[in-house]
C-alpha cells in the first residue's frame, strides 16, 4: 500500500531545505570573486584567444590554422595568379593527387603564386602553393604533379605542425594551457618562407609523393626527370633544399621506381603546353 502524497512530502522536506540553503550560500561565495577578481579563462574568452594543443591537434583545427596562415600569406606576403583557367587546372591535378594520398580526409587547396621563380611549398591543413615559374619549367603535367605530390606528402606527414611545435617550444611561446592560435598562425607564416625541412622530412615527402603519384596514375619517373632537370640547371630551389643532396634523393627515387615499375600518364608535353597557353 502506498503512503498518502502529503506524508511523503513531509518526509522529503527535511533534506530539501538544507540543500537549497547550501546552494544559495555556495552561489554567493562563488559569485563574489567572479566580480572582483576575474578568472583567467574569462579573460581568454573575452579577448578572443583560442588556445590550441599542437601535440594533439585535430584535423579541423589544423585546417583552421592553415586557413588563417593562408589569409596572412595572401594578404601580405604573396600575390596569387589571377587566371581562373590555370588555377583550375592546377587545382584539378592537386585534387586528383590528394584523393590518392595517405591523407585524403581533409580538404585541399591548391593555389598558383604569381612569381616567376621556381618554387612550391605547403603549410598545413591541406594548403599547397605552386609558383608560376615552376609551372613553366615543368615539361609535362606529370612533372608538375610530382612537385605537388611531394608537397602533399609534407601535409600528410604533418611536417609543418611538427616544425611549428618545435619553434613554439624553443621560443617559449607555449604556456601550460597551450599555444595561442594567432601566435601559431604567425609562426606558420614565417616557417613557410624561412625554415628548410629536415632531411628526414624531405625523404618522407619524396616517398609519400612517389606513392601518391603512382596511385593517381601519373608516371613516377617524372619526379626523377624534374629533379634531374633542376640539378642540371643548377637552379635548385628552396623546396629542393641542398639538404639532403638532390642527387641522393634522385638515387633513392630511382631505386624505388625500378622496384615498382614506371606505369602512368601525364608525359605528353604538347598537351601540357596547350593547357598553359593562357599563362604566357
Ligand atoms: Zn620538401
Amino acid at each position: 500500500m502506498t503512503k498518502p502524497f502529503a506524508s511523503r512530502l513531509r518526509k522529503a522536506r527535511w533534506w530539501v531545505y538544507p540543500i537549497a540553503a547550501l546552494m544559495t550560500t555556495a552561489m554567493l561565495v562563488v559569485g563574489q570573486p567572479l566580480v572582483s577578481q576575474a578568472l583567467p579563462w574569462r579573460d581568454l574568452i573575452f579577448r578572443g584567444i583560442q588556445l590550441i594543443q599542437l601535440s594533439n591537434l585535430s584535423d579541423q583545427q589544423e585546417v583552421e590554422i592553415g586557413r588563417q596562415i593562408n589569409d596572412q600569406l595572401v594578404g601580405q606576403r604573396i600575390r596569387l595568379l589571377q587566371n581562373p583557367e590555370i588555377t583550375q587546372y592546377v587545382n584539378q591535378i592537386g585534387q586528383r593527387l590528394a584523393s590518392q594520398s595517405s591523407r585524403p580526409g581533409i580538404p585541399y587547396t591548391f593555389q598558383v603564386v604569381n612569381d616567376r621563380s621556381v618554387n612550391a611549398f605547403a603549410t598545413m591543413g591541406g594548403f599547397v602553393y605552386v609558383n608560376r615559374g615552376l609551372l613553366t619549367l615543368a615539361d609535362n603535367e606529370a612533372e608538375l604533379a610530382s612537385v605537388m605530390a611531394h608537397e602533399i606528402g609534407h601535409i600528410a606527414g604533418r611536417h609543418a605542425v611538427k616544425q611549428m611545435r618545435e619553434t613554439a617550444i624553443a621560443s617559449g611561446l607555449v604556456g601550460a594551457a597551450g599555444l595561442d592560435r594567432n601566435t601559431a598562425a604567425n609562426i606558420g607564416v614565417e616557417l613557410a618562407f624561412k625554415r628548410p625541412n629536415s632531411r628526414r622530412d624531405e625523404y618522407d615527402a619524396d616517398s609519400l609523393g612517389l606513392e601518391t603519384m603512382r596511385r593517381a596514375g601519373y608516371a613516377p619517373s617524372a619526379m626523377v626527370s624534374f629533379m634531374t632537370k633542376l640539378l642540371r640547371d643548377g637552379s635548385v630551389p628552396t623546396f629542393l633544399s641542398t639538404h639532403p643532396a638532390t642527387s641522393e634523393r634522385i638515387n633513392r627515387l630511382q631505386q624505388s621506381i625500378s622496384r615498382a615499375g614506371d606505369i602512368g600518364d601525364g608525359l605528353d608535353s604538347r598537351v601540357y603546353r596547350a593547357r598553359l597557353r593562357s599563362l604566357s
